[in-house]
């Protein structure tokens, strides 16, 4: 029996069975999100790499379902959650990312088919079929952010206020601001 996970279908017919997936997989098997992961601790020596960073837990809950009486429209709402290592970028020391994902998409070869007011998100799909893997490895790479911190200074070898000294010396715009009404 395969893992519903990795079926590829048109997105209709997951909605047609109303195809509902629990899942709990590993990191590793979502090809984008391990990338985002393996680049941000290639910064760490290796002596400071979390052994076992792939093996994390992935899991989630999806449901694929119809947003119209018509069942024109099919969408996917659920929930995905994983805990991946990272590296802060204050102290540069390895720490733990939660990530977690409200899904609610709809499947829409033109976004003026969704209704300002129905919550969807649209999602255009390059090609006819999707995997569901590939829909949560994509929500979760985009919820990566961009600087990773850590959020209690207490855990972090580097506190906030040193660091915000040091961001006080760069001020580009401060400096443009000024030549700019110099020149007016
Ligand atoms: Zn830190």
């Amino acid at each position: 029996m395969g893992n519903p996970l990795r079926d590829r279908r048109t997105p209709q017919e997951f909605a047609a069975n109303r195809q509902s997936i629990d899942f709990d997989d590993k990191i590793g098997e979502f090809g984008r999100l391990a990338g985002i992961v393996e680049a941000d601790l290639s910064t760490l020596g290796a002596e400071k790499l979390p052994p076992g960073w792939r093996d994390r837990t992935v899991a989630g809950q999806l449901n694929f379902g119809f947003a119209d009486a018509q069942q024109g429209l099919p969408v996917l709402e659920g929930r995905v959650a994983a805990t991946v290592d990272a590296v802060c970028q204050r102290c540069l020391e390895p720490m733990e990312l939660a990530l977690t994902v409200e899904l609610k998409l709809l499947f829409a070869s033109d976004s003026a088919e969704a209704t300002d007011d129905s919550g969807f998100e649209v999602w255009e799909l390059d090609e006819e079929t999707l995997r569901p893997l590939d829909i949560v490895d994509e929500a979760l790479a985009m919820a990566v952010p961009l600087a990773v911190l850590h959020e209690n200074d207490e855990n972090c070898s580097r506190p906030a206020d040193v660091a915000d000294e040091s961001r006080d010396t760069i001020r580009p715009f401060a400096a443009l601001k000024s030549q700019m009404e110099h020149d007016n």
